[in-house]
C-alpha cells in the first residue's frame, strides 16, 4: 500500500503513542494477523452447533446463519433480546429473536435499565467468532418462544446453552482442522500484514505472538498466510522473538497460568521454571512471563488485537500496556459516512433551523405564559399576537421536520438498515466507540495499514472537545 493513504486504511489514535519508545509489539493471530472470511467461518462454526443441537433432539433443521447481528452488539440473557447501546448504555435499539422491537416497547422494557457490562446478564458481542452465537441465540429464542425446545429453560440457560455448545466446537477439533483443511475458503489474505512486522523487527522491536489458538492450529495458519509472502527464506518462526499459543486471554493477563515449552513440531510439552526464552514457543504463561523476558514494564509494550475486552481492555486496565485494537468494519464504515458526507451537511444545516425554531417557540409559550399570569417582563403584550406567533412558529418547525425526517432515517440506517453504523448510537456514540475510546490507544482496520507508518511515529491524539468550547467557524 503506497501513496496517499486512504481514510479507510488510517491509524487512529485516541491517546498518544510514540512508537520510538515501544521496545515489544505483541500480536494478537485470529482476527488480528490473519483475517477470515466472516461469512464463511461464522456459517461453518453456526452449522457445527447446530448439528449438535440437532444430537440432543433440538428442532433446529431450519435454522439458517445469516449477518443480522453486527460486533458491539449485547446480549439481553434476562430477555432474549439483543440489543444496541450508546455510550451511556441507553438501549438505543432491539430485537427479540429475529424481530425488531418498536421504539415503544424497547421504551417500556428498558427505561429504568442500563447496560452495564460487568453485570453478568449483559454478553458484549466482543469479536467476529460472536456473530454465529448472536444469530443461534436469536433464532432459538423464537424457538423457545414458540415452546418447540424440548427442555425446560429460561433464555439465560439458553444463552448459556448456546455458549458451551459454540466453546466446545472451537476447542474440540473438528471445525479447526476443516478450515486447517481448506485455508482459502476460510482466510482473507492480506499479503502485507507480513511485511507491515518486517519493518517492525528491522526498527529493533521484538515481535511476539500471543494467541488463544493451539499449537498446530496457529502453526498451519501462520505458515499458510504469512511464509509466501515473507522475504527470501524467510519464515513466520523467525518473525517471531517469542510464540506463546494457548495463552488464554483475557487470563493471560490477570492469572498466573503455567508456562510449558513446546519442543517438538507436533506440540510435545515441557513445564518451565526458567522462563520465556529467545526463538522459544510456549504454551500459556502469563503477562509476567512475557515482562521478565523482555525486561521492560507495560508502558513499552504495544499489544494489537481484535477482542475488545481479551486483547485490548484487560491488557490496558490492569497491565498497562499500550493497546492497538484492529476493527476491520472500519473500512466499509468510513466509505459509508465519506458517501454520506453532502446529506449529513444538509442534515445539520436543518437541525440547526429547527434549533433556532425551537427556541423560538419555547419563547413564545413562556411569553404567553407570564401574559396569562399577569407576572414577569412583557406581561402587557397582546395574546392574540402571541398566539399567532406560537402557531406559525409550529407550522414551520411541522414543515421542518417533515424534510428532516427521511434524512435522519438514511443516516440510522447508513451501513447497516437494522443497526446502523458500528461507532454511532442514535445521535451519539455507541458503547462500541466508548469501549474503543477507552481501551484502546489506537485503532485501525487490519495490520497491514502500519505498512504505511514508520515504525517510528508519534501517533498524536487531537484533544477532544468538550460541549463549552467556542464554536468553530464554519
Ligand atoms: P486469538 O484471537 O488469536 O487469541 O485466538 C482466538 C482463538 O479463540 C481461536 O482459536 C478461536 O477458535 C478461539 N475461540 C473463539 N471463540 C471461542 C470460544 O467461544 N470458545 C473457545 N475458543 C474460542
Ligand atoms: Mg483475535
Amino acid at each position: 500500500m503506497t501513496g496517499v493513504l486512504s481514510s479507510r486504511r488510517r491509524i487512529f489514535c485516541n491517546r498518544t503513542l510514540n512508537l520510538r519508545s515501544i521496545d515489544a509489539i505483541g500480536y494478537d493471530m485470529d482476527y488480528t494477523l490473519i483475517h477470515y472470511r466472516v461469512d464463511e467461518w461464522e456459517r461453518h462454526a453456526f452449522e457445527h452447533v447446530k448439528m449438535r443441537l440437532g444430537e440432543r433432539g433440538w428442532p433446529v433443521g431450519e435454522l439458517a446463519f445469516d449477518q443480522t447481528f453486527i460486533r458491539g452488539l449485547v446480549i439481553d440473557t434476562e430477555l432474549g433480546n439483543i440489543v444496541k447501546a450508546n455510550r451511556f448504555g441507553y438501549i438505543k435499539r432491539g430485537y427479540h429473536g429475529t424481530e425488531p422491537i418498536s421504539f415503544d416497547e424497547l421504551r417500556a422494557m428498558y427505561s429504568r435499565t442500563i447496560v452495564d457490562l460487568a453485570e453478568s446478564r449483559w454478553k458484549f458481542m466482543n469479536t467476529f467468532f460472536s456473530l454465529s452465537e448472536a444469530c443461534l441465540y436469536a433464532q432459538l429464542v423464537e424457538l423457545l418462544d414458540a415452546r418447540a425446545i424440548p427442555e425446560v429453560m429460561g433464555y439465560d440457560d439458553l444463552y448459556r446453552l448456546v455458549r458451551t455448545t459454540l466453546d466446545y466446537a472451537h476447542v474440540e477439533g473438528r471445525l479447526k482442522n476443516e478450515v486447517i483443511a481448506d485455508p482459502d475458503r476460510f482466510v482473507a489474505i492480506d499479503s502485507d500484514a507480513p511485511l507491515a512486522l518486517v519493518d517492525q523487527k528491522h526498527a529493533g522491536k521484538k515481535l511476539l505472538l500471543i494467541t488463544n489458538s493451539d499449537w498446530s492450529y496457529t502453526r498451519s495458519m501462520m505458515t499458510y498466510a504469512f511464509d509466501p509472502y515473507l522475504p527470501g527464506e524467510m519464515t513466520w518462526r523467525e518473525l517471531f522473538d517469542v510464540v506463546i499459543v494457548s495463552a488464554r486471554k483475557p487470563l493471560f493477563f490477570t492469572g498466573q497460568n503455567s508456562l510449558f515449552q513446546i519442543v517438538s513440531e507436533d506440540g510435545l510439552l515441557r513445564p518451565t521454571i526458567a522462563g520465556i526464552d529467545d526463538r522459544g514457543i510456549y504454551l500459556g504463561g502469563c503477562v509476567d512471563h512475557v515482562e521478565t523476558y523482555l525486561g521492560v514494564a507495560g508502558d513499552r509494550i504495544l499489544y494489537v488485537g481484535d477482542h475488545i475486552f481479551g486483547d485490548v481492555q484487560v491488557s490496558k486496565r490492569i497491565q498497562r500496556w499500550r493497546t492497538a485494537l484492529v476493527v476491520r468494519e472500519l473500512e466499509d464504515e468510513i466509505a459509508h459516512v465519506e458517501r454520506f458526507a453532502a446529506t449529513r451537511a444538509e442534515l445539520r444545516r436543518l437541525m440547526a433551523q429547527k434549533e433556532l425554531l425551537e427556541e423560538r417557540l419555547c419563547a413564545a409559550k413562556l411569553a404567553l405564559q407570564r401574559v396569562r399570569g399577569g407576572y414577569g417582563p412583557g406581561r402587557h403584550k397582546d395574546p392574540t399576537d402571541l398566539v399567532s406567533s406560537r402557531d406559525a412558529v409550529r407550522g414551520e418547525l411541522i414543515a421542518l421536520d417533515e424534510r428532516i425526517a427521511p434524512l435522519a432515517r438514511a443516516s440510522a440506517e447508513l451501513s447497516n438498515p437494522r443497526w446502523g453504523l458500528l461507532m454511532r448510537a442514535g445521535s451519539d456514540k455507541s458503547h462500541l466507540a466508548r469501549q474503543i475510546e477507552r481501551y484502546a490507544d489506537i485503532y485501525t482496520s487490519r495490520v497491514s495499514n502500519f505498512l504505511a507508518h514508520s515504525p517510528f511515529k508519534y501517533f498524536r491524539s487531537s484533544p477532544g472537545s468538550l460541549p463549552h468550547d467556542p464554536a468553530q467557524p464554519g
